[in-house]
């Protein structure tokens, strides 16, 4: 973005901000984009951006976290996950350290990469550990469908993936909700379109708009939603048309509709929600890890002082949370915030400590 268009923009913020005014980026990407771009420099005051539930590896709760590190101890396990899982710490350790102790835990880039693994190691038992949202399941879904066509009885998933409209829901109509609008996860609409978000402003009357991760896109995102916010005609626009058709990706979820029925799951810091989930449909129970091994899922508290609930809700900014930057940073991560490369506290330490963080609460 041209320093002239970033002042353009920044001077159109500054006269929409007629008031306070809060609003979620809902996606982790886009946290990091906006520090990343030094955009918050051009907010106004008034202007205040909180974090949302947009981070995968964050809203997997820590009794999830540690069934799956329990299974990956298991003899003949072999687990395979993406690279932000490694280090998140569930209650007795991470997978990375477990790997460290011996476990056969491998990073893949891609779900399909477990096929290979499936048929190089018949004798093993392959698990793909599969987080992520909407953006990550078809491909999860696909790596099933083609596992089952190829009989590949020793590889399974253990699916803890998420939806988010439903998370969205429920922020929504929260008691005390301070959100005026929504910076919407672009990769996410990519997959389901523009239907699902509907009913935010319909049903609960917050502005939303759908934001790719350009500077300029942000900044335009941000402007729809401060003139629907200063107009009060909350309603849903799209600021990503390059990416996102109105009816989504209708492959990718026709992908998810074959494997994954719908169920209620458990975020991180919101608690349970109403088909928020994605559960293994039956005719796939036996690529189904969790059914598979008896993957025991406790109710486990949040490490102590840890506050990544409340920074997922978009309750506190991690300056907040006493151990930012002290007793938690990259290197020693007590919580998931810290860990992942999409999470907030880690944003927060990796561009924002110097910055003249304006907007801080
Ligand atoms: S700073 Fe660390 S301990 Fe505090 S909320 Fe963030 S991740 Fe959790």
């Amino acid at each position: 973005m041209s320093s002239d268009r970033a002042k353009l923009l920044s001077s159109a913020l500054k006269r929409l901000t007629k008031r306070p005014t809060t609003i979620m980026e809902v996606c982790g990407t886009h946290t990091v984009s906006i520090f990343r771009q030094g955009l918050r420099s051009l907010f106004p005051e008034d202007l205040k951006l909180i974090s949302g539930p947009g981070c995968p590896v964050c809203v997997t709760p820590q009794g999830e976290i540690d069934g799956a590190v329990e299974l990956a101890t298991r003899k003949n396990v072999v687990m395979a996950t993406y690279g932000d899982m490694m280090r998140v710490p569930g209650s007795n350790g991470t997978l990375g350290e477990l790997r460290g102790s011996g476990s056969d835990v491998r990073v893949v880039l891609s779900a399909m990469e477990t096929l290979r693994m499936a048929e190089e190691m018949p004798h093993k038992e392959i698990v793909f550990l599969a987080v992520g949202f909407e953006t990550t399941a078809p491909a999860t879904a696909a790596l099933m469908i083609e596992a089952r066509k190829r009989k590949l009885e020793n590889l399974s998933v253990l699916c803890l993936h998420k939806r988010v409209p439903p998370a969205l829901e429920v922020l929504s109509k929260a008691d005390g909700n301070r959100v005026d609008g929504f910076l919407l996860p672009g990769h996410v609409a990519v997959i389901l379109g523009h239907e699902p978000f509907k009913f935010i402003p319909e049903k609960h009357g917050i502005a939303c708009t759908v934001a790719g991760f350009e500077a300029d896109e942000i900044m335009l995102a941000l402007v729809d939603l401060l003139e629907q916010i200063g107009e009060n005609r909350p309603s849903l626009t799209s600021r990503y048309e390059k990416a996102v058709r109105p009816e989504g990706n209708v492959k990718a979820v026709d992908l998810m509709d074959r494997v994954f029925d719908t169920s209620t799951s458990a975020w991180r810091g919101i608690g349970p929600i109403d088909a928020s989930g994605m559960s293994i449909k039956e005719e796939y129970s036996l690529w189904d890890g969790s059914r598979k091994f008896d993957v025991a899922v406790r109710n486990v508290p949040e490490p102590k002082g840890c506050r990544c609930g409340e920074i997922l809700s978009g309750t506190i900014t991690p300056k907040e949370c006493p151990l930012f930057g002290t007793g938690c940073t990259p290197v020693n991560p007590i919580g998931p915030c810290m860990v992942s490369s999409e999470g907030t506290c880690s944003a927060w330490y990796r561009y924002g400590r110097k910055g003249d963080l304006k907007w801080e609460s």
